[in-house]
């Protein structure tokens, strides 16, 4: 395939930071001879080094800028082009003006996703490793970074593949009973068939439980904290995020993300929501009523309830147990520095059975066990353990439940004794489902959708 050459600034800028103007396609090297300045030629580098050097305005002869070029052959490249990425050294300014030069030497501006739609157009990824990489850019904690990697890597895509062989093995078993009828093996082939089936369709049920877990991870959990006036909301928000800042790995190529209403709790990402009427509670129950609030809360997928120890339980108190009826939530019962008024027994009967945790944010006592509390209510075997591809977008989930159903409906044909020429449409529907989810049967306009969606850069 051939494309033009495409530039754009693929790191955000700031003060200070790094920005990198990267450059892909046939041009990219002769561009970047037109106005770097080093002791080489580009063109002459050995592939897969840095140089340094300076880039000059070719009409002024001005030096606009200090800088650090990768050069990068192809195929080895990310996709699989020439790539010239140049370093700057920051300030917005400069930077543009780089990315100008380029721009006048023949480079187009890539659209938002292009480089990774090339990556996918030249074969270097397949589409669910592309969804990785637009993971990847998001990602809100190492955590949630490590999970998009493995995307990357291809790992969920492998499982995807080998689950389709499977299905395709199984169909192929049908069409050597339909074609060769007085082989009589029908028995053997459905109890293949059923075997295979459900196979495939206990682990797509398993890629799907770890959807929730990738959601999780992907977008954070929102997490409201609520309680009475003076109970110690802003001091559990004020250490949660002074000891939990998100932490976001600076791997090459993607964005720095950092949010601050983003805590990393043992690496479950807390998206703290962060609104007035949620967080005063003063606010919440009184003025706008315990129905509405209500409402407000089942928003949160994480309620973190805090009380005052060192006073008995008000009728507010008891009004906001009932807002949180049934939601997830992690009880504080915080001040224990000071003298215990409250009636912990009354307490535990209405968290009814969620964690309640003894703490001093004053003393710093009790975050510890907190913290172990909201991330085992998420990941019941700790997410260190779990070593799974997580899924990781809506479309994949969507297509997997499909997949799921359509398998449901063969097996269940197969009990009604259909015939297996027509169970062969479900399970081959089913591997056609599969196959979209890795952009093996997948038609233009989706393709175009997707890559829109990436950050312009990537
Ligand atoms: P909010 O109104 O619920 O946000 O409560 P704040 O976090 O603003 O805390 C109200 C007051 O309680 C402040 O003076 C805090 O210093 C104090 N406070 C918070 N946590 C503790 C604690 O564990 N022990 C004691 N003794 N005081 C605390
Ligand atoms: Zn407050």
């Amino acid at each position: 395939m051939e494309f033009d050459t495409i530039a754009a600034i693929s790191t955000p800028v700031g003060e200070g930071a790094i920005a990198i103007v990267r450059l892909s396609g046939e041009q990219a090297f002769s561009i970047a001879d037109t106005l770097y300045k080093g002791k080489k030629r580009v063109q002459e580098a050995d592939s897969h080094t840095i140089q340094y050097g300076h880039i000059v305005d070719p009409e002024t002869a001005e030096t606009v800028e200090e800088v650090m070029v990768s050069v990068l052959q192809a195929p080895r490249t990310f996709t699989r082009e020439d790539i010239i990425e140049i370093n700057c050294h920051g300030g917005l300014v400069s930077v543009n003006r780089v990315l100008d030069l380029v721009l006048s030497a023949g480079a187009r501006l890539a659209e938002p996703g292009e480089f990774t739609k090339r990556a996918f157009l030249n074969g270097r990824i397949d589409l669910s490793q592309a969804e990785g990489v637009m993971d990847l850019i998001r990602a809100k904690t190492d955590k949630a970074m490590h999970a998009a990697v493995k995307q990357v890597e291809g790992r969920f895509s492998e499982r995807v593949r080998r689950l389709r062989r499977e299905l395709l093995e199984t169909v192929a078993h049908v069409e050597v009973n339909i074609d060769y009828p007085e082989f009589d093996a029908e028995s053997v082939t459905l109890d293949n068939l059923k075997r295979h089936t459900s196979h495939v369709r206990d682990e797509v049920k398993q890629l799907l439980s770890t959807a929730k877990q990738g959601k999780i991870l992907r977008e954070g959990l929102g997490t409201a904290i609520i309680g009475r006036p003076n109970v110690g909301k802003s001091s559990l928000m004020n250490s949660l995020i002074h000891e939990n800042r998100a932490i976001v790995t600076d791997i090459p190529g993607t964005t720095r993300d950092v949010l601050e209403e983003y805590v990393n709790i043992r690496g479950v990402p807390l998206r703290l929501i962060d609104t007035a009427g949620i967080r005063d509670t003063e606010d919440i129950v009184e003025k706008i009523g315990v129905e509405r609030s209500r409402k407000a809360l089942q928003e949160a997928e994480l309620i973190l309830l805090v009380l005052n120890s060192a006073e008995a339980l008000s009728v507010e108190d008891e009004a906001l147990f009932k807002a949180i009826h049934g939601l997830n939530a992690v009880i504080l019962l915080n001040k224990t520095d000071l003298d215990k008024k409250i009636d912990e027994d009354r307490v535990r009967e209405l968290a009814s059975g969620r964690p309640v945790i003894a703490a001093s944010l004053l003393k710093d006592e009790g975050i510890d066990e907190l913290e172990q509390a909201v991330s085992s209510l998420f990941f019941e075997e700790g997410i260190e353990g779990s070593d799974l591809s997580y899924i990781s977008n809506a479309r994949h989930v969507g297509l997997l439940n499909q997949t799921r159903q359509t398998l449901e409906d063969a097996l269940e044909a197969v009990e009604m004794g259909v015939p297996v020429d027509m169970i062969q449409i479900d399970i081959t529907r089913a591997w056609e489902m599969l196959g979209e989810i890795i952009g093996e049967n997948v038609h233009d306009g989706l393709i175009d959708q997707l890559f829109s969606q990436f950050c312009l850069g990537k």
